[in-house]
């Protein structure tokens, strides 16, 4: 039997009282690599704003099961160039993703220090312990934040544009990361406008718009919502 972390029945998303999107359903099982897609504005980010419990759901239902039940979960915000002349080094940002495992420490123990290392490791900037985030690549910058997110929580990741603000030349790179992630055993669920390359990633898509969907992969590319393929307002979409 699958085993769901998230299961959202008829959600209501947005605002106080401006509807963003809703009837929205689906579920994120482990393992799965869920990319959610849709027009620009059409309530992606309000979405995950929800999910994160940034924002109340304005009806429905969404619950949390297995893993996910502590709603302890890794976020990978968009890239933001303001951000980028952060001081602190590479370890200080990836460590600083423990903070949110529990109660603020004034100290890493020894298992933190684990943690910190397994993950720098596993995204390939153990090399850029010392660094200073502002001296990184984007690509550098886009490990540092995935290691951080993982520190909070390895189980599920949140990622949202995470292709925005990213030379294409990191495209790739970010896309074998992801893949790497997945085969360590973390369940995905990321926003992203770049629907050709979320296809070759993803086994279940969510599309937000007027009208939602949500289905496999492959029952996505024989809906009518596969229609967003055939240019739309994105170009690469
Ligand atoms: P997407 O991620 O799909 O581009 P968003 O979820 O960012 O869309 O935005 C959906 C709608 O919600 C937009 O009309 C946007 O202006 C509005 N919106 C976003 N953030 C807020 C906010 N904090 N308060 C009110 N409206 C918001």
């Amino acid at each position: 039997m699958s085993e769901y972390l998230i299961k959202a029945e008829e959600l209501k998303v947005g605002y106080s009282k401006q509807v963003v999107a809703e009837n929205i359903s689906f579920t994120v099982e482990k393992g799965d690599i869920v990319c959610v897609v849709g027009e620009n504005g059409s309530g992606k980010s309000t979405l995950l704003k929800t999910l994160l419990g940034i924002t109340k759901p304005l009806g429905g239902k969404i619950s949390f099961e297995g893993d996910a039940s502590s709603k302890r979960f890794g976020y990978l915000p968009q890239l933001d160039e303001s951000q980028s002349d952060f001081p602190s080094t590479v370890y200080e940002i990836v460590a600083s993703g423990c903070i949110s495992r529990g109660k603020f420490k004034l100290f890493y123990n020894k298992e933190d220090k684990e943690i910190i290392n397994k993950y720098m490791r596993l995204v390939g900037i153990e090399n850029l312990a010392k660094s200073r985030f502002s001296s990184l690549s984007g690509g550098q910058r886009q490990r540092t934040l995935i290691a951080r997110a993982l520190c909070t929580s390895s189980s599920l990741l949140f990622l949202d544009e995470p292709l925005n603000g990213l030379d294409p030349k990191f495209r790739n790179d970010f896309f074998e990361l992801v893949k790497t992630l997945h085969e360590n055993g973390v369940t995905i669920v990321m926003i992203s406008h770049d629907l050709k390359q979320s296809l070759s990633l993803a086994n279940k898509i969510l599309y937000i718009g007027e009208e939602c969907y949500f289905g496999s992969k492959e029952d996505f590319l024989n809906s009518k919502f596969d229609n967003i393929l055939e240019g739309g307002e994105h170009g690469n979409i």
